[in-house]
């Protein structure tokens, strides 16, 4: 027992987290692998500069500069205009989750999601003493509304939040669905207050053209929240900038339980730069996307089960011993997830150098 008053409900976790490894190819957590051009870091570091020298003051606390700009990124990524207001950001949209939760939930109240998913959101859960309940996907990774409906009722559920493009299948969810579930969750949740659907699209923008944003039905359904990150296709991984939109009246419920200056005036004079840069650092999401065709493409030719993909990674199996291929493929210098359903790997899509090194020592390990 250690000697120090440890909640239960952490007592003998570890702190979660993916291998760190230096190798030639990282391709385990999905980040985006070029790196931001000369030009983009130059006016970064000028921002950051600008931002130094008022240092002495605290940072803007609603951040409506940044809100705005955030707001026209996603007029343009998706086509739905949104106001500042609906816009809400935190330190990576894995603290946005956390507003959410301190926000809905906590003690006696649930959240639930579909298994298999982002192994993060039973942590989200379990450090707001919020419950947390799953229902299993169907075979393929797709989610059945009715049987997630029933359980988000039963249980009163405060949050569902569901990922789509998911982690770590790839698969993305239908509007219809969304629709489905957001209506369905209306009145659902404590003492008769609806159900907040939280749908996470940090892979958003690597859907297949004619997959819908969850965006595009905000103005429909009052308890239905986006988040979004620049850790992915923003290539801004470790500029720690998450994001949500939602009816403004959620985003208001956020900014009751953030940190007073949770968002540093390094983070959001860094982040306002990036954003001026978007054409540049998202150049390569449609090179991305087809070289993740590419090797889903490939690893069907040599026979891998492999599920379809709207993300920048590919989930595929199926390999009894896929602890031991993991292993070897890290002695080759590649670093994959071991992750997901059991006899299942997950891949990130790399550049094209990591790519290959991918399935030249795919291919020696498993005899291929
Ligand atoms: C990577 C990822 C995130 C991003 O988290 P940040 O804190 O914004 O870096 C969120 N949700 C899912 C499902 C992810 O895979």
């Amino acid at each position: 027992m250690s000697h120090l008053p440890l909640r239960a409900a952490i007592a003998g976790c570890e702190p979660y987290g993916a291998p760190e490894l230096v190798v030639p190819a990282r391709l385990n957590v999905n980040e985006n692998p070029y790196s931001p051009s000369e030009a983009v870091a130059r006016d970064i570091a000028e921002a950051v500069y600008a931002a130094a020298l008022g240092a002495n003051r605290y940072p803007e606390r609603d951040f409506p500069r940044l809100r705005a700009a955030l707001a026209d990124y996603l007029a343009v990524e998706s086509g739905v205009r949104l106001a500042p207001a609906q816009v809400w950001a935190a330190n990576g949209s894995n603290e946005v989750m956390l507003h959410i939760l301190q926000a809905f939930g906590g003690p006696g109240r649930v959240l639930v999601s579909a298994d298999p998913t982002y192994s993060m959101y039973p942590e989200y859960a379990r450090d707001t003493n919020t419950g947390y309940r799953t229902v299993a996907r169907r075979p393929d990774f797709t989610v059945d509304v009715d049987a997630l409906l029933d359980v988000a009722r039963a249980e009163e559920a405060a949050v569902v939040v569901l990922a789509s493009p998911n982690n770590p299948t790839g698969t993305a969810l239908p509007a219809s669905d969304v629709s489905r579930i957001a209506s369905g969750l209306r009145g659902a949740g404590p003492h008769g207050a609806d159900c907040v659907l939280v749908i996470d699209e940090a892979y958003a923008e690597f859907r297949r053209d004619g997959v819908a944003s969850a965006l595009e039905l905000l103005d429909e359904h009052r308890n239905l929240a986006v988040s979004r990150t620049m850790s992915k296709a923003f290539a801004m991984a470790g500029l720690r900038l998450g994001y949500l939109a939602a009816a403004h009246d959620i985003v208001d419920a956020l900014r009751i339980v953030r940190l007073p200056y949770h968002l540093s005036a390094i983070t959001q004079a860094a982040a306002l730069a990036a954003l001026g840069h978007r054409d540049a650092l998202m150049s390569q999401i449609a090179e991305l996307r087809e070289a993740r065709d590419e090797l889903a493409d490939w690893l069907e030719e040599v026979g891998f089960d492999v599920v379809t993909s709207d993300a920048n990674f590919i989930l595929f199996g199926h390999l009894p011993n896929r602890h031991e291929i993991w292993a070897q493929l890290v002695d080759r210098g590649v670093l994959i997830r071991e992750v997901g359903p059991p006899g299942y790997l997950r891949v990130s899509v790399g550049t094209a150098r990591e790519n290959r090194m991918f399935r030249h020592a795919l291919l020696e390990v498993t005899d291929g």
